[in-house]
């Protein structure tokens, strides 16, 4: 296998798609030497079957504003790779979704989800729908809208999609009626991060949140160092950004930055609980403005018009908002000023020129997003598992899961990525643990 030859070819059949022949160039640049170790793999065509997706859906969705006019947006659910168990993956609301951006989420996702240890496939959805400035009511007929199509391609082993950018618990909420509703199934397996009284599972909120900081203790731990007194910086103010914020502080860190599109508050002596709940605030609010921290807590966060979480002096980054979020300028700004740790906590959230440069730095410590997030659909995982029992686990059992399989994540990174010097290359592990176990299913399983 050679990676540019087949990254020319999939260019030529997919051109355009940026996000996806980004997302897959990272993978199979990490993979190619091991992947050449397996002539079984080159003589199935695992490569070249694994990039494509199994089959996509794409639907129209219209639906009526408050002022009484028809809105029509698209709809699409990837179904990716199903060879470890049925799709599973979030559906994301925003204005930039294409097909490219969920081929790349569900390409990710199915890497993710081999690493989890659970037995789940990959796969992502969502729609151009943009839900900033929309009301409740909007939502939910949006919502009720989307699921109309979506809801015959979905099943609780069959696909089960939750929540990403733009979707939280009210629109599954809005997503799991319409679906009871229009199947006339009243299990719970069908959609994860529900509510609590309603099959949801104790700290799905937070899960994402939380394991990315149990990851970041565990790279942290692994080079010698702790997380207690250190600066983090933060983008985003959504449910990723809350769960990890919550979590550093309560582990002793200091959240010195969080911020949105319109820029950046910078918070010197560290964020509060009462900032942490306002986040909640904001988001539910749907006007996607950091601004709205600064208004509400004038004494402690000053906000920055136009700047960046990277703009802050800290030791450690965690991009929590979206792709390609942290640029290679942005990357080298933050080692300037002192940063020695990155943890990619959304989706692909660093550009290929900031990870170079990150992994260039001696002793630099870098996470990949597939590694880092993967406590939100793995404790998904163990929401489909107590819903197939019936059962609700506490809270501490599942924190003790979520804990044991960061650590399982952390192992396998380290056991696939340690390079000849000793230093752990994240990246490589991540991406070939994640290969090696999904390309083994595929393989026992025939050419289907
Ligand atoms: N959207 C999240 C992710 O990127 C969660 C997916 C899920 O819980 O299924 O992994």
């Amino acid at each position: 296998m050679k990676t540019q030859a087949i990254m020319q070819q999939l260019a030529a059949k997919h051109p355009g798609e940026a996000e996806y022949l980004q997302a897959v160039e990272e993978v199979l640049n990490s993979i190619e030497e091991v992947y050449n170790q397996h002539p079984e793999f080159e003589q199935a065509k695992i490569v070249e079957r694994m990039v494509e997706p199994d089959r996509i859906f794409t639907f129209r969705v219209t639906w009526v504003d408050d002022a009484g006019q028809v809105q029509t947006n698209l709809g699409y659910r990837v179904q990716f790779n199903s060879a470890i168990g049925p799709y599973k993956g979030g559906l994301r609301f925003h204005v930039a979704v294409n097909p490219s951006m969920l081929k790349f989420l569900g390409f990710e996702q199915t890497f993710k989800n081999a690493l989890t240890t659970l037995p789940m496939g990959g796969g992502k959805g969502g729609s151009d729908f943009d839900p900033i400035g929309k009301s409740d009511a909007e939502i939910m007929r949006f919502c009720q809208a989307f699921m109309l199509e979506l809801w015959r391609c979905i099943g609780p082993d069959q696909d089960i999609p939750a929540g990403d950018v733009g979707v939280g618990g009210r629109e599954i909420g809005y997503l799991n009626g319409m679906y009871q509703k229009l199947s006339r199934q009243y299990h719970t397996g069908v959609l994860t991060g529900k509510g609590m009284t309603w099959g949801g599972s104790i700290l799905r909120p937070e899960a994402t949140g939380y394991g990315a900081l149990y990851f970041t203790q565990h790279v942290l731990h692994q080079a010698g160092k702790d997380i207690k007194g250190k600066r983090i910086a933060i983008s985003g103010f959504g449910n990723v950004a809350w769960g990890a914020c919550k979590k550093a502080v309560e582990l002793g860190a200091q959240v010195i930055a969080v911020s949105g599109p319109d820029g950046v508050c910078a918070i010197e002596n560290g964020i509060t609980p009462e900032m942490i709940d306002y986040m909640l605030v904001m988001r539910s609010s749907n006007r996607n403005k950091v601004q709205d921290m600064a208004d509400k807590f004038p004494q402690q966060a000053q906000f920055i018009a136009g700047k960046k979480a990277w703009s802050q002096k800290c030791d450690i980054a965690l991009p929590c908002a979206f792709q390609n979020e942290l640029s290679e300028d942005d990357a080298r700004e933050l080692v300037k000023n002192g940063t020695w740790c990155c943890c990619e906590v959304s989706n692909m959230g660093c550009q290929p020129g900031a990870i170079h440069f990150f992994q260039s730095q001696k002793g630099f410590l870098f996470a990949p997003g597939k590694a880092v997030n993967a406590g939100g659909v793995a404790t998904s995982g163990l929401e489909m598992t107590q819903n197939a029992e019936h059962i609700s686990w506490t809270g501490k059992e599942v924190d003790e899961r979520l804990h044991h399989i960061m650590e399982s994540i952390h192992e396998q990174c380290v056991r696939f990525g340690t390079q000849k010097d000793g230093t752990i290359d994240y990246v490589k592990g991540a991406n070939i643990a994640g290969f090696m176990k999904v390309a083994q299913a595929m393989l026992e399983q025939g050419l289907v």
